[in-house]
């Protein structure tokens, strides 16, 4: 019997475990941190990554099968990213093979090394454009396709679009070659550094003071930046980088899904003399394990990224910032429900390094923190090259009746801003024509047959629409519960707003910006070029509008419909409410142009405009964190929400009763088991969903019952029944 130790290897697979296998035969033991290929099932093979090796194992050894293949000399994840992933799986009860799963690129998942350093890029030659046209591969339908496509595709293509068009197509690229029909270029997944880098402006007292403190720190500090849009908080970003940099570290900067835009990425190129990579979900998956192999060899100094970049391996690794820290794109909301801002602040932790949160509306957790003196905030108080903040005013809308969501009040100050030549930016939070489709002699209201909610009427399609389930309808010209023909819009989105804003202004120049609207690939930067290019007037759009473009020429900014966010049945919807006003005004007006905004509003003596007004976050928090800690709610207690769903009525809700009955069971001192509920939406793509909140005001106590309770959980027979997940620190409570 030999003296083999045992590997304990992390797979993707939902299970709350690691798996136990022999190292292959006649070579060295693997190290921790690198990938092995090995039996698993019956039939099949996986690749995982050994977390851990044991002098032997709690099976009899004669079960005990060999890896396969060590797929790694080295380890390939570094030990502190192994440290951190493993956290995460403990923190988030989240299967750690999955986990480490979703911090790899899907071609070293599937085995294959980590070095493609380069891309290669296949592009038609002129020779080959000729054959095409005079039909020269007619007999050959593969290699023709792919001529096609790359006469098609103006920067030529890779070889995971090639594959999409033809399984051979490695073999036909050959042979296209070997003609002269198409030509190989290698591409550096590397964003260039800049031969000629641009210098920072001057930067005032407050930038300079933020960089410094963020150079001196020595190991781990967190630091809220807290500026209005336009305060330079990214000079500061920059800043801090060019320290880290020169002491020969890297720097990883997490931006929101919506925030990573070329120009910003160029921003950060044209400044440094450091290749960037570039890490989010549109690229290629040769793309993405070039940019991540770079990352890991330090040969990107910088790394840009979003969500899953917080997982990013870093060579050497000196500098974390979040921007737009509080943004909802940070929490994954499926599978692996983790919060990359969290986990890059526990990722500093173990790195011993500092991490920058920047906003210009923290979440209140993050103020806590500064609160509590875990975090130092850095203010920056001044607008650069702006005339401060915009005049924040109300409009009554119970004493001003509004046509189409435009109040009087709001239809004049547009036609000062037409008259001056000035542009005006209107925020509605709702796409489509009107939110229901009613009947005006009963009330009967075009509802989704698999969701509890009411049919969006979309002029332009000539449709209803499910904005939950994606459902579409015909617009019903009868009423089907009176048969009466007096069938209307209710309410307005922003395409009645464009409609109604063309009746006011027939002569205005109006851009809509939502997702219907920008759907098609360019349009969003076309619809914001024409803004910036004083080729519209009016700007009517959802919060697409409050994320990442500034609109100097705006001088206006109408808030329509306001009310949304008072009364939500999430307990942060006026935390959101407060962030998306003040980040939509945030992108108006300019030294010599201040702005105005206009709220309208239900309710003007909400104290949450009182501290718009007064553009007053430290007031405001002061208000919203009074209410939680009321409440009980984030930051002052931890939440876990048990979600269940089935396409039965009633199972989701049999499963959380159990659920709950077990849990009492348990009797986890310190927290609190709400009734298992039905879902705010209880019924959405035809799945009846309900949930069970778990409360503590101490965080060792909740994760200490949420282990045992999943054990349970996982061996409930109503389990099998429903699907289930658990989030830990819910973003949304639905
Ligand atoms: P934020 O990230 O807070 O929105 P930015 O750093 O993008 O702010 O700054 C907004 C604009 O002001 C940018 O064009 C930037 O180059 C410029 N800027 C930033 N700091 C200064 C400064 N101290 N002096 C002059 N211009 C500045
Ligand atoms: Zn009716
Ligand atoms: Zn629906």
């Amino acid at each position: 019997m030999s003296a083999d130790r045992v590997c304990r290897v992390a797979l993707p697979a939902p299970l709350h475990q690691l798996f136990d296998y022999l190292p292959p035969a006649d070579v060295a033991e693997p190290a921790i941190g690198a990938r092995v290929r090995v039996p698993f099932g019956p039939r099949r093979q996986a690749v995982g990554v050994v977390l851990e090796i044991a002098e032997k194992s709690l099976l009899p050894r004669a079960r005990l099968k060999r890896i396969g293949e060590a797929l790694d000399a080295a380890p390939l994840l570094p030990e502190k990213l192994l440290s951190l992933l493993r956290w995460a799986a403990d923190y988030y009860h989240h299967p750690v093979g999955e986990v480490i799963a979703a911090a790899l690129p899907t071609l070293l998942r599937q085995g294959r090394a980590p070095e493609a350093a380069h891309v290669t890029v296949w592009r038609a030659t002129s020779a080959g454009l000729q054959a095409l046209a005079d039909g020269r591969l007619a007999r050959v339908p593969a290699r023709r396709r792919l001529l096609a496509a790359l006469r098609d595709a103006s920067d030529g293509l890779e070889a995971d679009a090639l594959g999409a068009i033809s399984a051979r197509w490695s073999e036909a690229i050959k042979k296209l070659q070997a003609e002269g029909y198409v030509s190989a270029h290698p591409r550096d997944c590397l964003r260039a550094p800049s031969a000629d880098p641009q210098m920072p402006p001057p930067l005032n007292t407050a930038q300079r003071d933020a960089i410094t403190s963020i150079a001196a720190a020595d190991g781990f500090q967190g630091f809220l930046l807290h500026g209005v849009t336009g305060s330079g908080k990214t000079e500061v970003y920059l800043g801090a980088i060019e320290a880290v940099l020169a002491r020969g570290r890297q720097a990883l900067v997490l931006v929101p899904e919506i925030g990573l835009t070329p120009q910003l990425v160029g921003r950060f190129a044209r400044r440094f003399r450091a290749p960037l990579a570039v890490l989010h979900s549109g690229l290629t998956d040769t793309e993405r394990l070039c940019a991540w192999t770079m990352a890991r060899e330090g040969k990107a100094p910088i790394v840009i990224g979003t969500r899953s970049a917080v997982f990013a391996p870093l060579k050497n690794i000196g500098l974390i910032v979040v921007d737009e820290e509080h943004d909802g794109s940070y929490k994954q909301q499926e599978g692996f429900r983790y919060s990359a801002r969290d986990v890059a602040v526990m990722r500093a932790a173990r790195e011993k390094i500092p991490v920058v949160l920047g906003s210009a509306t923290p979440a209140l957790e993050s103020l806590y923190n500064v609160r509590q003196g875990n975090y130092r905030e850095l203010t920056l108080p001044e607008r650069t090259g702006a005339a401060g903040f915009p005049l924040v005013q109300l409009v009554d809308l119970r004493r001003q009746k509004a046509h189409d969501s435009l109040s009087p009040r709001l239809v004049e100050a547009i036609r000062a801003r037409l008259e001056r030549g000035e542009q005006s930016l209107l925020f509605l939070n709702r796409r489509g024509f009107a939110p229901a489709w009613m009947c005006h002699d009963c009330g009967w209201v075009a509802p989704c047959q698999r969701c509890d909610a009411r049919l969006t009427f979309h002029q332009l399609h000539k449709k209803l629409l499910c904005h939950h389930c994606g459902a579409e309808q015909a617009i019903p010209e009868t009423c089907p519960a009176c048969a009466g023909t007096e069938l209307r819009a209710l309410g307005a989105g922003t395409e009645r707003v464009e409609q109604a804003l063309a009746k006011f202004f027939p002569m205005a120049r109006t851009e809509r910006i939502d997702r219907d609207s920008t759907r098609a690939k360019g349009m969003l930067e076309e619809k914001i070029r024409r803004a910036h290019a004083g080729e519209a007037d009016i700007l009517v759009g959802t919060q697409m509008l409050s994320k990442g473009h500034d609109f100097p020429n705006v001088t206006l900014v109408g808030v329509l419909d306001a009310d949304q966010g008072l009364y939500g049945a999430d307990f942060r919807a006026p935390e959101r409410l407060f962030q998306q006003v003040l980040q939509v005004a945030g992108r108006a007006g300019r030294a010599d142009k201040p702005g105005e905004v206009l709220i309208q509003t239900w309710h003007p003596e909400h104290p949450i405009f009182a501290a718009l007004a007064r553009h007053d976050f430290n007031g405001f928090a002061d208000y919203a964190l009074a209410e939680r800690q009321e409440a009980g709610y984030p930051p002052y207690a931890h939440l876990a929400l048990l979600r269940a769903e089935s396409p039965n009525s009633g199972a989701a809700l049999h499963f959380l009763r159990a659920a709950h009955a077990a849990a009492a069971r348990l009797k986890a001192e310190g927290v609190t088991l709400h009734d298992p509920v039905p879902a705010p939406m209880e019924k959405r793509a035809g799945r009846y969903r309900a949930q069970l909140l778990a409360q503590s005001a101490k965080r060792a106590a909740l994760h200490g019952f949420l282990d045992r309770w999943l054990e349970k959980l996982a061996a409930m027979p109503q389990a099998r029944r429903v699907r289930w997940s658990l989030d830990v620190d819910p973003q949304d409570m639905y």
